[in-house]
């Protein structure tokens, strides 16, 4: 089923479960209280949809893993042969059409739609056997990266850390099979960066054990798994499009901060 965040007119967030062409309004966050209805419908034009989680304790990115993706880095980076961790603060992230925020920086600002892992229980040193256990959903999101800082100063925490650096979204979808999922990316609907899951180096059952043996992950927390091959950047005015096969299509606008 597709799960949503949002709001009714400006009231505080509700979460939803996408029913034809409305929500069934859930009484709680069901990744921390169940499913539990409260009897209303909304339709679904006539509400604001936020980032399906704000990620309790941390927003997880694993960096290089699709092999062209790193293929066409590797003159400018090192090729890990583990999974290469990051970590984004979850004040970075925004919802489907919040604006992402160019900040006045030298250099490339460039999109990496990603297929992202909602965890739905505290997960520690969990097998890779055991990965579904501990597994939310799924949802898209934009790994935005001020790409010349990364090389300039040589870890990641500015590049992709600035306020509005990881839009999340639309809905997250808890029965998907992540293996062999269509990411397609477009700038003003044209096309830029297109792949497929099954080409990950590290699979999402391996990608859970390998980062749940480093971090405590909490319900609501997220895994980026990483943007196939296809370099590209935006420009204020611009809208970034990403759509993976069974969840939908995150959108959002960039504009120059101000
Ligand atoms: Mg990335």
């Amino acid at each position: 089923m597709k799960v949503a965040r949002f709001s009714i007119d400006g009231a505080d967030p509700r979460y939803g479960i996408l029913d034809g062409d409305d929500f069934v309004v859930l009484s709680g966050d069901p990744m921390f209280s169940g499913f539990g209805t409260t009897g209303q419908r909304v339709a679904a034009s006539d509400v604001k949809l936020l980032a399906p989680v704000i990620p309790r304790s941390k927003v997880v990115c694993i960096g290089l893993n699709y092999a062209a993706h790193r293929d066409e880095l590797k003159n400018e980076l090192a090729s890990p042969t583990a999974p290469l961790i990051f970590l984004k603060p979850n004040t970075a992230v925004v919802g489907p059409g919040d604006t992402i925020q160019i900040p006045p920086v030298e250099g490339r600002i460039v999109h990496e739609g990603e297929l992202v892992i909602v965890i739905g229980k505290i997960a520690k040193r969990v097998k890779a056997a055991d990965y579904a256990d501990v597994v939310f959903g799924y949802t898209i999101g934009n790994d935005v990266s001020a790409r010349d800082q990364m090389f300039a100063d040589g870890q990641w925490a500015r590049a992709k850390g600035y306020d509005t650096f990881a839009p999340l979204g639309p809905v997250i979808e808890t029965e998907l099979d992540w293996s062999n999922l269509e990411i397609q990316t477009y700038v003003d609907g044209e096309p830029r960066r297109s792949g497929n899951t099954r080409d990950m180096l590290h699979t999402v059952p391996e990608i859970i054990e390998y980062v749940s043996d480093v971090f405590t992950l909490l319900p609501g927390d997220v895994i980026m798994t990483g943007t196939p091959a296809g370099l590209g950047g935006f420009l204020d005015g611009q809208t970034i499009d990403i759509t993976i096969e069974g969840i939908g299509t995150l959108s959002n606008p960039a504009k120059n901060r101000v």
